[in-house]
């Protein structure tokens, strides 16, 4: 299983959900499809207002974000969505070739730009660094009472024995370790599993009673509680 985990890490980055807020329709149609084909999920804004709302209804890995945008421009959707404490990372697409753009923009909490026109295989390198570089910078362990996840490494143990996590349990334990002890509803676990594209709820309770069978099962003490109608949370008391 350890074997089945480093073969999926080569495709961890394919699947990475993309909020691109562009109100250029034809610059908005040719980078989704390029995107799309390499297997990111897309998901689409055509003005600002509308960006930052779904940027901060939040589950993307990347946003790309045009400099120049109507009723709400890129530069002030950044600095909302950084005074919002999303550090979703944020790559900027700008026309305005100038070195006060950048400035500004980096200021108000943009990651990287690209400038327009652009290569799509360059912004698709750009994307997959920052992307890359956030999980770094979110690489820290997990823990949860004697269980510790490792985002970074691929690796769960429990009380110091490494346990061996199919892909999907993976993605689920992570997503419930990162929001521990909080509740995670069903929409969010699917999200982090699915992405936009759906997924039933029969298959998502499947994959859960799987990752309870290698986390709980063995162990006096069951981290992973049903919060029926709504989700789980992963905690070392049920009620906490
Ligand atoms: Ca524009």
């Amino acid at each position: 299983m350890q074997r089945k985990l480093d073969d999926d890490d080569h495709g961890r980055d394919t699947g990475l959900r993309i909020l691109l807020i562009e109100d250029q329709r034809d610059i908005a149609a040719n980078i989704w499809d390029f995107l799309e084909l390499r297997g990111f999920v897309m998901d689409h804004a055509a003005d600002g207002a509308n960006g930052l709302r779904m940027a901060l209804d939040g589950g993307y890995d990347v946003i790309v974000l045009d400099l120049g945008l109507p009723k709400l421009d890129g530069i002030d959707l950044c600095r909302a969505l950084r005074r919002a404490n999303r550090d979703t990372p944020v790559l900027m697409l700008t026309a305005r070739d100038t070195l006060q753009d950048k400035l500004t923009g980096f200021a108000e909490g943009a990651d990287d730009y690209v400038v327009k026109p652009f290569a799509m295989k360059e912004l698709e390198a750009r994307i997959r660094a920052l992307y890359r570089r956030g999980r770094m910078q979110h690489g820290d362990r997990l823990h949860v009472a004697d269980l510790v996840l490792d985002p970074l490494d691929h690796v769960v143990e429990r009380a110091g024995r490494k346990l061996n996590l199919t892909r999907a349990g993976f993605v689920l334990l992570e997503a419930l370790m990162r929001k521990s002890p909080n509740l995670v509803r069903h929409g969010d676990l699917a999200h982090a599993l699915w992405g936009d594209g759906g997924g039933d709820i029969a298959t998502l309770h499947t994959h859960l009673s799987v990752l309870r069978a290698t986390i709980d099962r063995p162990f006096d003490i069951h981290l992973l509680h049903t919060v029926h109608g709504f989700g789980y949370r992963i905690a070392e008391h049920a009620n906490a």
